[in-house]
């Protein structure tokens, strides 16, 4: 199977492709524009691969997109590529129209041309996206694959006119897709500028750790192995034209995020002052527009697709602690070179 990634080289993406190299016969053609999210690092060691190809574009590009569709043949799309931190939304909507809006037109439009080419009826174009689109939650129910669009910030609205554009290629050209919404990803290889790896790195640095508001908003957490895992389903199982919320049924405030990792670096590496981490917690004017709670009720992909997440949040949390504590050199060259744990995201 030939897949082709777009935005590989981020979070997600890289890991999915980690994912994917576990598997048999799997081609990877990896398209990325290498923005500040970016990192080649994360791909390394499959760079020598003979069945992984690297190209360094951006979607909107027309003609790179349509001749690299041309040149290597995918049976499979996955969307990854985006502008994807709200904070930064707020301070510079522009990039997030670019990437998230034109950036999956111009992917669709293009791929549209190549099906016409190739008519391979096996083709399927998978959008990865947020929960965020549903907008908030009160205090109680759940986001549904039918609940209403209703995106608050920048980066959500953006991602909603992406999957607002993907469903209707499928419903004008029978454009082969398929939509997921996924809750809040954790683990390896996230940019730390989002919630846990920053709190990570500053608390090994001892640097406050800045609590947006009263730290009461509430995320459902995914292990990204799992949302990757997810994915792979998504592939190998489900139908054009399909829709799925993916969560972790792991409700969790942005405090008790805070609070956990606290906990689990005091015993691995107690601070030598006597102090504890949660001293370090600073609370801070919370983000404009914050949402309050999400949470995903995903039970279709459960029932249809037969996935459930497999790694308890405890567990998979101190797995992306360690792995922050093992790779210091991959966040320190990031604060050195691209972000400085500055706060975004401000009026
Ligand atoms: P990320 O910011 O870590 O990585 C994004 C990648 O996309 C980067 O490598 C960047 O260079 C690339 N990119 C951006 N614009 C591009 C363009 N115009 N052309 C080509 N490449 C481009 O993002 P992530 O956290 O890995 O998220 C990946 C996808 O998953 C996004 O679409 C995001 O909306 C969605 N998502 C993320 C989460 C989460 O918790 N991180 C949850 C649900 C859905």
């Amino acid at each position: 199977m030939k897949i082709l990634i777009t935005g590989g080289c981020g979070f997600i993406g890289s890991n999915f492709i980690h994912h994917l190299f576990k598997k048999d016969n799997i081609e990877v053609i990896n398209v990325d524009k290498l923005t500040y999210a970016s990192n080649l690092e994360n791909l390394k060691q499959f760079q020598k691969f003979k069945n992984y190809h690297f190209i360094e574009s951006d979607i909107c590009d027309t003609n790179k997109m349509l001749n690299t569709l041309r040149e290597h043949n995918p049976d499979v799309i996955v969307n990854f590529a985006a502008e994807t931190h709200v904070d930064r939304s707020i301070d510079s909507p522009k990039e997030f129209i670019n990437s998230n809006i034109i950036g999956t037109f111009n992917l669709l439009s293009c791929t549209t041309t190549y099906l016409k080419e190739t008519r391979n009826d096996n083709f399927k174009f998978i959008q990865i996206s947020t929960d965020e689109v549903f907008g908030s939650l009160g205090t109680s129910g759940y986001f549904t694959e039918e609940s209403s669009y209703l995106p608050t910030s920048p980066y959500s609205a953006s991602k909603a006119s992406s999957d607002h554009l993907a469903r209707s290629w499928f419903h004008t050209y029978g454009f082969p897709v398929i939509i997921s919404n996924c809750s809040n990803n954790f683990g390896p290889y996230q940019f730390p500028e989002k919630l846990i790896p920053l709190m990570i790195a500053n608390s090994i640095d001892e640097r406050p750790l800045p609590i947006y508001g009263n730290g009461q908003n509430i995320r459902d957490w995914l292990y990204v192995e799992d949302h990757c895992d997810a994915i792979f389903k998504l592939i190998s199982h489900s139908n054009p034209g399909k829709t799925y919320n993916i969560g972790g049924n792991n409700e969790k405030s942005n405090l008790d995020i805070v609070m956990t990792i606290c906990e689990i670096l005091n015993e691995k590496i107690p601070r030598k002052n006597g102090e504890t981490y949660e001293d370090l917690v600073s609370f801070v004017e919370d983000r404009p527009g914050h949402d309050f709670r999400y949470a995903i009720d995903s039970s279709k992909i459960q029932n249809e697709l037969s996935w459930t997440p497999k790694f308890s949040f405890r567990s998979a949390l101190e797995t992306t602690i360690n792995w922050y504590l093992n790779n210091e050199k991959w966040w320190r060259d990031i604060q050195k070179n691209r972000y400085s744990q500055e706060r975004l995201g401000r009026l």
